[in-house]
């Protein structure tokens, strides 16, 4: 073990006098909601309170190589705007962040307890197989109550050994979260469980204890899946003597009411749903809300205004159910907002999947959808018609509220033909005025004029934009290019 000034001076390294928060992830290749959650409440908790934010990366426990894993943490971290003050990739006082370059610390912490009497190494074969399941009986256990003399002999002698808690057998531990309020268990229900493992790597339930404390978290916020290992935490800050962080433990995201949301099961991740056409800061804010309250009514928040009123007592016991209808409307809310520019940028690769032809211009496109879309992914199928007229059939000329019919649709787009072809300029109000004409003379509502010019523009009956627009964007040639085949098809 280190001597007392090599813990002196670690101790030292500890920033005080600010809230600190860490979100924790382990690199899985991909972000689950209820991660983004917590890293979002984590996030918020920190900001709110002019603190620091911290991204530690927990990879003891994976055995593959996971650096484009982590890759994937910073991605998503910069994508949904959760800077973090410190990290692997951009240092900090209590440097490093990742787990596994924290290796040589956890050994000397587990023997500093061991000193304290609160752990000891336990010699016994069956330990290594127990070690991560929790079921070790430590009334049987020799090795828990054997002189520090005997440990300390076998260990130099090269026996292999598991260091354990030293959990007491009575009495209670009664913890604090600032969610479930305090919880009191009987030591008795308590295993002594492993720290430190028989290849010298720490348990996870060891290392974000040390890190914790070492990295001066003052709020712990994590998925309610930790309550349970929470009082055996609370021992070990005990029995280092450290201050206990305040521990802010979230219920889970359910796909229904009996059951977690799960990528396995084919839920959604963040970047699912960013692929399925999902706004980033639409998911952000809808995902605050997933199990917490604001006071008012209002739903819509920028991430400002969601760090000035983010409060801890307004997170949820009960989990929450993730609706994708909710989310569809946020994400509808979030379009409608945009400025023309910025929904053009997220649009154009929605539109290029299917407009490939360049002439036809994105933005213009875009602005005939921007109001019309829940979701980005709707987008291709919906203008389609651009680049390729598609099969139709004449029955589309037939449409009862604008009177329209095969007849009436072959009159029309012969006399709007040559019109259309003597129009000084071919834009909106040349457009629109020169239909708005022809309906006059035909004595018609305009409707009966503008109802056969879109179908045969753009050869389907439901599309963003009206006549004037469509034809505006495939500019004078190709339109009448169209008109001329539904003169044939018609005729
Ligand atoms: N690495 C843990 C996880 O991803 C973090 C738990 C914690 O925040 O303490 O579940």
């Amino acid at each position: 073990m280190k001597d007392l000034k090599w813990f002196e001076e670690m101790e030292q390294r500890i920033p005080h006098g600010e809230v600190r928060t860490r979100f924790a992830p382990s690199p899985t290749g991909y972000m689950h909601v209820g991660n983004l959650r917590t890293a979002l409440y984590t996030y918020l908790i920190a900001r709110h309170n002019q603190g620091k934010f911290i991204l530690r990366i927990e990879d003891t426990d994976q055995g593959r190589l996971v650096e484009d894993a982590v890759d994937v943490i910073y991605k998503t971290m910069a994508q949904c705007h959760l800077e973090h003050d410190e990290g692997p990739d951009v240092g900090g006082p209590v440097a490093p962040y990742i787990q596994t370059e924290r290796r040589p610390y956890y050994k000397e912490y587990a023997e500093l307890l061991m000193s304290k009497g609160h752990a000891y190494r336990c010699f016994c074969e069956k330990a290594e197989s127990e070690e991560d399941s929790g079921e070790f009986d430590r009334g049987d256990d020799p090795c828990r109550c054997m002189s520090m003399e005997e440990s300390d002999r076998r260990a130099a002698a090269g026996e292999e050994y598991v260091i354990r808690q030293l959990i007491p057998h009575e009495g209670t531990t009664t913890f604090h979260d600032e969610i479930f309020g305090d919880i009191t268990v009987d030591n008795d229900t308590l295993d002594d469980q492993v720290l430190i493992k028989r290849d010298g790597l720490p348990t996870y339930n060891f290392a974000n204890v040390i890190d914790d404390h070492l990295m001066g978290i003052t709020h712990v916020v994590r998925g309610s899946e930790y309550l349970s290992s929470a009082p055996k935490y609370d021992l070990l800050y005990k029995g280092f003597g450290w201050e206990i962080p305040k521990y802010v433990h979230c219920s889970p995201v359910m796909r229904d009411a009996h059951n977690k949301m799960s990528k396995r099961h084919g839920d959604p991740s963040y970047e699912d749903l960013i692929a399925q056409g999902y706004l980033t800061d639409a998911v952000i804010n809808y995902v605050a809300l997933l199990g917490w309250s604001p006071r008012g009514e209002q739903e819509i928040f920028t991430m400002q205004e969601l760090v000035d009123i983010f409060d801890i007592s307004g997170i949820s016991k009960s989990p929450a159910i993730f609706d994708i209808e909710k989310l569809r409307y946020f994400n509808s809310e979030y379009i409608r907002a945009m400025s023309p520019e910025d929904f053009a940028k997220v649009a154009e690769p929605f539109i290029r999947q299917t407009v490939k032809n360049e002439k036809y211009d994105a933005a213009a496109i875009a602005s005939l959808l921007q109001q019309r879309t829940e979701v980005l992914t709707e987008i291709p199928e919906k203008v389609d018609f651009f680049d390729e007229l598609p099969e139709y059939d004449v029955e589309l000329f037939t449409h009862k509220k604008s009177k329209s019919d095969s007849a009436s649709s072959l009159e029309v787009l012969k006399k709007m033909v040559p019109i259309f072809e003597a129009l000084p300029q071919w834009d909106d109000e040349q457009l629109l005025e020169s239909m708005k004409k022809l309906a006059e003379d035909m004595e018609v509502k305009n409707a009966k004029v503008m109802w056969p010019v879109r179908i045969a523009a753009a050869g389907k009956a439901v599309t963003p934009g009206g006549a004037v627009e469509i034809c505006r964007i495939l500019g004078r040639e190709e339109t009448l290019r169209r008109m001329n085949v539904a003169i044939e098809k018609l005729s």
